[in-house]
């Protein structure tokens, strides 16, 4: 391929390409895009030779860093040999050595692999399932599914109704009949586990599924919460026969520094969902796991069958690259190696909460957040964070915001020296940035 200079590719760009969570008038008028040639390990290239340490692991997928010699080893590996089957009455070696080990990793119980191709398939599938098993095992009145305020799931209209989060959701709030939102132990865990057990003890006959991201609300803003709520959802998930689906797109593969986050309450769902990490930041891929007593649920007559699926359902190169990143996990250490540089990370995050106009911040694993109070209250719209991302980029750090939280979510096995080159840029970039609203207002 020959290379385009820098310029050339934004030109181009701006003509043709609609990006995603993208205002694209303000984008065309005065985007200056990242163009990215090349990323390895926990950093980002440009078509400059600029270098960028990656602050969130590309959308939270990279965990293990960028081109993973061994990911793409494996990706190569399988290459050679085939690189996609339809999965309908054809199965393949990566799909089954794959289904064994994460049912052998995952939570007891769950030990069966749907598999879909990103993180939004993974959990449409689960309501699907969820929905589908009440309907035809002896439930059919269970049509409600719950969800958190502030909730994210992903982006197809299912799982978009699920969502807790007015700048995805709002256009589309009519269509969501079959959910009903609680409140998220994220704002104080009394109150939402009051509703939820009230929710459950007058509704619970006609809920199917209640839907979470287990310990931290990801895109709804980095919301953390107790995993005193996980134990007490399933304990209540049970008496009420409603089936508990974690989604772990994000929290799973030890970005909270358990392997899952529903390690961290010992609780096992009925289903679970992972993409993201799960494929490495490689290639698209997901899986939706659950348990015996689910899948049965689908057994009988034809009609009874899961008429569900994706084209690149069980894709072998991403099964392929999955199962090398299990490997990677044990004979590198990942969750071990982790734990001091989650420390480092929380500590210093700590640190950026003496500043006046920083509050609630907040740490877990490889995962840490904070606010910039804000004129405009916040959320996801709000700009706050976009001046951080903007001097960041200057020194040579993405760390895109959410709104007015500024989070880091790099790779797990983030090289020290790294990790605290991009906490010393966010900590100078939070300094001007508080500094020019102080002078500012
Ligand atoms: C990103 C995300 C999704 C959606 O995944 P996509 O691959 O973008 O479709 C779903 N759930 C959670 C918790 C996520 O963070």
């Amino acid at each position: 391929m020959s290379r385009a200079s820098r310029a050339e590719v934004v030109l181009r760009d701006k003509r043709h390409v609609w990006h995603p969570y993208t205002p694209m008038e303000a984008y065309i008028r005065e985007g200056n895009p990242l163009v990215v040639a090349k990323a390895s390990g926990s950093r980002i290239e440009d078509a400059d030779g600029r270098t960028f340490l990656d602050g969130n692991s590309s959308w939270w997928t990279s965990l293990l860093g960028h081109n993973h010699p061994r990911l793409v080893r494996a990706l190569e590996a399988q290459a050679q040999e085939f690189c996609h089957v339809a999965f309908g009455g054809i199965t393949h070696q990566p799909a089954v050595d794959l289904a064994e080990a994460l049912t052998l990793r995952a939570p007891p119980g769950l030990s069966r692999v749907f598999y879909s191709d990103n993180g939004s398939t993974a959990v449409e599938a689960a309501l699907k399932l969820s929905l589908q098993y009440f309907h035809q095992n002896g439930a059919p009145q269970k049509t409600i599914c719950l969800a958190l305020e502030h909730a994210f799931h992903g982006e197809t209209l299912g799982v978009t109704a699920l969502s807790g989060v007015a700048a995805f959701s709002a256009p589309f709030r009519g269509l969501g009949a079959f959910v009903e939102h609680l409140p998220t132990p994220s704002d104080g865990l009394e109150r939402a586990l009051e509703a939820l057990e009230r929710t459950l003890r007058e509704r619970g006959d006609r809920v199917a599924a209640l839907v979470l991201e287990p310990l931290i609300q990801g895109a709804g803003g980095m919301r953390f919460y107790d995993p005193a709520y996980l134990t007490a959802a399933r304990q209540l998930t049970a008496r009420y026969d409603v089936l508990l689906v974690l989604d772990e797109v994000f929290t799973g593969f030890g970005r909270t520094g358990t392997f899952w986050a529903a390690d961290a309450a010992q609780v096992t769902p009925d289903i679970m969902c992972l993409a993201k990490g799960l494929s490495g930041g490689i290639l698209p891929f997901a899986a939706t796991l659950t348990t015996e007593r689910v899948f049965e649920g689908f057994f009988g007559d034809p009609s009874r069958a899961f008429y569900y699926g994706h084209t690149y359902c069980g894709n072998p190169l991403g099964a392929r690259i999955a199962l090398e990143v299990l490997r990677v996990y044990d004979e590198e250490h990942v969750l071990e190696r982790a734990q001091a540089k989650a420390a480092r990370l929380a500590a210093a995050f700590a640190g950026f909460g003496e500043r006046s106009g920083v509050v609630r911040v907040r740490s877990r694993g490889m995962c840490a957040a904070l606010e910039l109070e804000s004129p405009r209250g916040g959320g996801y719209l709000d700009r706050a964070g976009w001046r951080v991302y903007d001097l960041a980029l200057e020194r040579g750090a993405y760390v895109r915001p959410l709104g007015n939280v500024v989070y880091l979510a790099p790779a797990l096995n983030m090289p020290d020296e790294d990790l605290q080159e991009l906490l010393d840029i966010v900590g100078e970039c939070l300094d001007l940035t508080l500094q020019e609203t102080r002078h500012g207002s």
